[in-house]
């Protein structure tokens, strides 16, 4: 018997590429181990594949540190042990493309940052292999292939989750695109519909606009092969999930939500809903508060249209975790 989209979703943990000195091994260039509070969380929710591209590419643990260097405008990030004066950059990009052509299944990143090699953004690129203050910021060399090669998928540094909104965010995407990764295994367009169906709300949340147009594009299925559907639905996904939602918009598809059992509210019920959302307009409260106000009336009046929305819980609860850096709003 084929099993229920939700059935084979549920069933499917989402993989996630991990720097190795996350916990994982003590290979940082000092001999360090680090850690990530979100990392250690995931362990019981992902299956991680390690990655150090440093030690992969045959450097020592520990070893002298490496630097990103740009001598000027018209050359190219170099990957320098300063030490040894040794260029690694052509090692690095190697080592990268082969260990990302080799991954068939994936869905996140979580990498050190501010690494020479790993750091998504915030890298420092220093003008001369010697000493010297950094000038600008930049992306590590293994991190900027990754990004290059999976522009849809969830990359972030264990850094920047710390932050709550960049968190949820992250979160939100993997989980978002693992199930897709599922479904699309198969390919079959009812799996597709489905599939949109149920994240309607999330992506409305992120971005109507290419709401509006996905659902075009499955609409187009007939004119379009079902492996071109696939395609189009892909890149506008990325596009659609590309920028945290803004909190209008949450507030937007909450006030939505609401609308679909209103009738069976009283006054005062109504009057603490609104009153709740407006405290999140206000910041007073996360955006988890008026969520579940709405989720808990959804389960009460087993709203049929809302009771399978992925807005209500795009990742498991056991992964939501209301801490803060206050650091990194923006993306
Ligand atoms: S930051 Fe990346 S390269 Fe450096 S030790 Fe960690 S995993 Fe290895």
């Amino acid at each position: 018997m084929k099993l229920s989209y939700k059935q084979r979703t549920d069933n499917v943990k989402p993989i996630v590429v991990v720097s190795r000195c996350l916990g994982f091994e003590a290979c940082r260039y000092n001999g360090q181990l680090d850690s990530s509070h979100l990392v250690e969380k995931l362990k019981d929710f992902v299956d991680f594949i390690t990655v150090c591209p440093e030690v992969q590419i045959g450097l020592e643990v520990p070893r002298e540190a490496i630097r990103l260097v740009k001598e000027n405008e018209s050359t190219a990030i170099k990957l320098i042990q300063p030490s040894s004066k040794r260029e690694l950059s052509k090692e690095m990009t190697d080592f990268g493309e082969a260990f990302l052509s080799k991954l068939s299944k994936v869905d996140g990143f979580i990498l050190k940052s501010k690494s020479p090699s790993c750091g998504i953004k915030e890298v420092k690129i220093y003008k001369t292999a010697e000493k010297g203050s950094a000038s600008v910021k930049g992306s590590g060399l293994f991190a900027a292939l990754v990004m290059e090669k999976f522009p849809s998928l969830a990359v972030e540094d264990e850094g920047r989750v710390k932050n709550y909104n960049i968190r949820q965010h992250f979160l939100t995407k993997l989980y978002i695109m693992k199930n897709f990764r599922v479904i699309k295994e198969s390919m079959l367009i009812e799996d597709l519909v489905e599939f949109h169906g149920t994240n309607k709300l999330l992506i409305m949340s992120y971005n109507q606009k290419q709401l509006k147009l996905l659902g075009g594009i499955l609409g187009s299925h007939g004119k379009l092969s079902v492996q071109q559907v696939y395609e189009q639905y892909q890149i506008n996904l990325m596009l659609a999930l590309n920028k945290l939602p803004r909190y209008t918009s949450n507030i937007n598809v909450l006030t939505k939500s609401m609308g679909y059992f209103s009738d069976k509210l009283t006054h005062r019920e109504k009057e603490f809903i609104l009153e709740t959302i407006d405290k999140y307009r206000q910041s007073k409260v996360p955006f988890s508060v008026p969520l579940y106000v709405i989720k808990s009336n959804v389960i009460r009046f087993e709203e049929k249209n809302l009771i399978n929305q992925s807005f209500f819980e795009p990742y498991p609860l056991e992964l939501d975790n209301v801490t803060d850096s206050g650091k990194g709003l923006d993306k």
